[in-house]
């Protein structure tokens, strides 16, 4: 995996020359570049960096999930085939393990908001087409009572540098959690749909950002999707004509996992 970034870089370095390296170290630490062992301008140790596992191969076009072949663009997996999505399309940049936990719960829990801009450069790469194709772009909201607790959404942290990477525009609230969940963790698909339902809602005043429009949601992990779906359904029900999603990792198998 080390190698191959490394070549990329090396491709990119040749190709764009110098005027972009400080970008590049965004995207690719750089250590990744240089192949030294130094831990990376942005936190993430090469050691670490390179075991993350990209998910830049072959993916299920509704939910992300990475295939072992490739089926050819646009194909879905047998569940996404089984229970359409209420979100229309999904990618996600890295797969949810030991590997890339630490660098998520970081930005989650430990104040490490100086991960972000890194992390929305690995969004913006592994969800290229949906980021283009969005007019708008939304996190997937705290309740207010966690947003105080916390300080801030790590998922509005990604969205916001990613919103100005790609000159879209940015609905830091466009969506609203009105009641405060219960923790995801531990429950089955459908619990986790019972869970989230009607959880989520666009304000009135909030509902000329979101018609008519292609809305991209962000989150920083996706279980089963329940909470980006119960999103995706507020969107489309406030007039969204299409809500793709993009997170910056997905656990493997959806079912039976907990986080
Ligand atoms: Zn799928």
């Amino acid at each position: 995996m080390g190698a191959e970034h490394g070549q990329f870089g090396a491709e990119w370095k040749r190709a764009f020359g110098g005027a972009l390296r400080s970008a590049l170290d965004l995207i690719l630490p750089r250590d990744a570049l240089d192949g030294d062992a130094r831990v990376g301008a942005h936190g993430l140790p090469a050691e670490a960096w390179s075991r993350i596992h990209f998910l830049d191969g072959p993916v299920c076009d509704g939910c992300g999930a990475p295939f072992d072949y490739d089926p050819g663009p646009g194909v879905r997996c047998a569940p996404c085939m089984a229970r359409p999505r209420a979100f229309d399309a999904a990618r996600a940049a890295c797969l949810y393990d030991e590997a890339s936990r630490d660098p998520i719960l970081k930005l989650k829990h430990a104040d490490r908001t100086d991960l972000a801009p890194m992390l929305a450069r690995w969004l913006s790469r592994a969800a290229a087409e949906l980021v283009e194709a969005a007019e708008a772009i939304a996190p997937v909201p705290l309740h207010p009572g966690r947003l105080l607790q916390r300080r801030y959404n790590q998922a509005a942290e990604v969205a916001r540098p990613l919103a100005a990477l790609s000159g879209v525009s940015y609905l830091p609230d466009a969506l609203v959690r009105r009641r405060a969940t219960e923790s995801q963790g531990g429950k089955s698909g459908a619990g986790r749909r019972r869970n989230v339902a009607g959880a989520f809602h666009v304000p009135e005043r909030r509902r000329a950002q979101v018609e008519g429009r292609r809305i991209l949601l962000i989150d920083d992990v996706m279980t089963t999707g329940a909470t980006l779906e119960g999103c995706a359904r507020a969107l489309k029900r406030a007039g969204a004509v299409r809500v793709d999603v993009a997170v910056l990792a997905r656990v493997k198998e959806a079912a039976g996992l907990t986080i």
